[in-house]
Formats: C-alpha cells, sequence, structure tokens
C-alpha cells in the first residue's frame, strides 16, 4: 500500500517577480520574504510545507533556505522547482548535505512540444526529466507535479509512466482556479470538469500498477473520481468559492467550484443547485458579473431580491432579472437612485412585484411610481 500524499501548506518563496519561469501560471502577488520568515511558515505549516512557488532556484540563498528549514522541522518538507538548474550532480548534492530531501518537478507533460511551449522554454521538458533522474541518483526521493491543464490532461497516464521510469515515488496532478492563467489563456488551459473523470480513472489505474503515489489537488469535491486520492492545497486558489449543489459539505471540505470557471463554461457540468425559493443579489461587480449571477439565480429561485441598486447600469439590470422568468422580482434597499431613472426607465420596470425602501423615499417617487406603474407596490420605509 502506497503512503497517500498529507495535505500541503504552500509557501511562496520567491515572491511574484521571480515567478518568470512559470508564465502560465500567474503569481499570487507576494513580495519576496525574508528568510526568517519562510522558515517560521514553514514550521508553523498545518499541513506538509512545499517551498516554490515561482523557481526557488532562483535565489542565491537557496542553499540557506534549505539548510535552515531542515534545522528548524526535518526532513518532513518538499522542494517544488522547475528544474531547470538541477540538472547536474553538484547542486543537488550541495542541497541534499544541507538536508533536502524530497524534490518535486513540475512537468504538465512529459511530451516535449507540450512542456516546452507551456513554459516557453525550449528544452524544459528534457531538463526536468534530467532533474528527476539526477535527484534520485543522489538518494533524493522525487515527485512530479502536474498542473491540470486542457491541452495535456488526456497525457496524464503517459506521464506517470515516466514517473515510474525516472524513479519518482508520487504524481500529484493540481487542478488550478482559471484565474490563475492569462486571462486571453483561460479557455485554451482549463480541463472542464465533466471531462476529467476518464484521465483520472486511467492515471490512478496506472499509479496502481506501477507503484506510483497519485494524488489529485484542489479538485472539487463532485469531480474526483471514486478511487482517486485528493489532497489539498488551496493555495492554487485566488478567489474563494460558493457551494454549488444541494447536499454539498462546502469549504473546508471542499474548495468549491471557481467563480472563474463558471463564468467562462457556464454551469450546465455542475451538481444541481439547492432548492432554495427566494435568491437575493445586491448588484455588486461590474455589469457583466451581475448578469452572470443573475442568470445563475434564475436557474435555482422563483424568487429575486434586490438589496441594493447603487449601480450605474441598475435599470438595465432590473429589466435584465425582469426577463429571466423569476415569479416575482422586488427591490427591498435604499430606493434613492430610482429618483434619477427616467420615466421611461421606470416605465419599463412595471412589472416589478414591490419596491420596499430600506430608508426615506425621495420626493415625488411615489407619485412617479404610481402614476407610471401603478402595478407595482411601493411599501413604507422598512
Ligand atoms: S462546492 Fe459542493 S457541490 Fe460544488 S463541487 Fe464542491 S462539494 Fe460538490
Amino acid at each position: 500500500m502506497l503512503a497517500p500524499l498529507s495535505d500541503e501548506v504552500w509557501i511562496d518563496v520567491t515572491g511574484a517577480q521571480r515567478a518568470e519561469n512559470a508564465q502560465r501560471i500567474v503569481a499570487f502577488g507576494t513580495p519576496r520574504p525574508a528568510l526568517a520568515d519562510l522558515v517560521r511558515q514553514a514550521r508553523e505549516a498545518d499541513g506538509t510545507p512545499v517551498l516554490g512557488g515561482g523557481e526557488p532556484t532562483l535565489g542565491s540563498d537557496l542553499p540557506d533556505l534549505v539548510a535552515a528549514v531542515s534545522e528548524a522541522i526535518g526532513s518532513q518538507w518538499v522542494l517544488a522547482t522547475d528544474g531547470l538548474a538541477l540538472t547536474q550532480p553538484g547542486p543537488l548534492a550541495s542541497l541534499a548535505q544541507r538536508g533536502l530531501t524530497t524534490l518535486r518537478v513540475r512537468l504538465v507533460s512529459a511530451r516535449p512540444d507540450a512542456h516546452d511551449w507551456f513554459y516557453g522554454r525550449p528544452g524544459a521538458t528534457k531538463a526536468a526529466v534530467r532533474a528527476l533522474r539526477t535527484a534520485a541518483a543522489a538518494g533524493i526521493t522525487t515527485q512530479i507535479e502536474v498542473p491540470l491543464i486542457r491541452p495535456t490532461v488526456d497525457h496524464l497516464a503517459e506521464t506517470l509512466e515516466v514517473a515510474a521510469r525516472v524513479s519518482a515515488s508520487a504524481v500529484l496532478a493540481v487542478h488550478y482556479d482559471p484565474g490563475r492563467f492569462p486571462r486571453d489563456e483561460q479557455v485554451t488551459l482549463t480541463p472542464r470538469l465533466g471531462l476529467l473523470e476518464q484521465p483520472l480513472t486511467d492515471t490512478a489505474a496506472a499509479a496502481l500498477r506501477l507503484g506510483v503515489t497519485f494524488a489529485v489537488a484542489d479538485l472539487p469535491q463532485c469531480f474526483l473520481p471514486e478511487g482517486v486520492a485528493a489532497c489539498r492545497v488551496r493555495q492554487s486558489r485566488p478567489t474563494p468559492a460558493a457551494p454549488c449543489g444541494p447536499d454539498c459539505p462546502g469549504a473546508p471540505t471542499c474548495v468549491g467550484v471557481p467563480e472563474v470557471y463558471r463564468s467562462l463554461f457556464g454551469s450546465s457540468e455542475l451538481p444541481a443547485g439547492p432548492p432554495t425559493d427566494l435568491a437575493e443579489d445586491d448588484f455588486s461587480g461590474t455589469s457583466r458579473q451581475i448578469r452572470m449571477r443573475l442568470v445563475r439565480h434564475g436557474e435555482h429561485a422563483t424568487h429575486l431580491r434586490v438589496t441594493a441598486i447603487d449601480h450605474p447600469d441598475a435599470a438595465a439590470l432590473l429589466r435584465e432579472a425582469l426577463r429571466l422568468g423569476f415569479a416575482r422580482v422586488e427591490v427591498a434597499a435604499d430606493l434613492a437612485p430610482l429618483a434619477a431613472f427616467s420615466d421611461d426607465e421606470l416605465h419599463r420596470l412595471r412589472r416589478l412585484t414591490a419596491l420596499r425602501p430600506t430608508g426615506p423615499v425621495p420626493p415625488d417617487l411615489r407619485e412617479r411610481i404610481g402614476r407610471i406603474a401603478p402595478q407595482v407596490e411601493l411599501g413604507s420605509t422598512s
């Protein structure tokens, strides 16, 4: 029985400025931490510390960092790298002497055209594989981290076979929030959740056959195929995600389906939403975000309550809400922005069920509503 990968805490060693070797995964924008701070983070980590982020081998103080972390917490931590600087025995032996016992190398695919393309660096695949072999020969335990991306997700089992050939002990496939990819490549790079079952199942079968530990990190729980081990990282997600299903355990059990994923691909693959009758929206965010939210509310709710209308597009957004087939649409908010609506805009809102003011009703608004949209129930201040 292979030991499962425990949950991890990723520690960004280099800061965003040093992320040039991972151009297609956007760093979090944290400044480069001081060495003592990194050691403290490793000591306090609630899981296996993984020192990576950007490219740790670019820092001249890497040997000092390795020595300091080893001294502080022993051998239970991982150094994550693209492997470019670790293809020769010398640097690896030096890090091993200072206490490095586990090296993880990122590889989106063992096919050079794919991995070199992803990292924008010819020769990156060869270097990564060489680093894995050299480290294993130096007695360092090796792992492969596979960012799950759409162009290579079907190569995952093949990558695991390469892991076995270079004596890597584990493969960790990481499901990234699409928000970590450059905006113009999010659709190209993000794997569809509904299509992951087969590649993950095939890879888990290959892992069993070849004796390599395999786990998937940060995949929304409902999309984890039976028999595939999960591991939590969470730092791969810049934005929180709302629960999406009726029996959803939510956080911390599941990282959820990222908002960016829903905006790229809609909700058709996701578990059906909870059978709530009422959805509330405060019209926060951009008009596009609000429109997408309204559509989602319409998939689950029969009643919509808008709790704030101080948005420049509030008139158009309310019209949009009225077109979405809710049985009731009401505004329970400060109605001051309505005073700025033209008569025509107010007339187009005549199918609103109710206006429930939460503050003073502007002078004349009651008279205008009564004249232009008399069907709308205008309550008194709550
Ligand atoms: S957030 Fe809930 S419903 Fe959505 S994938 Fe996770 S467990 Fe499933």
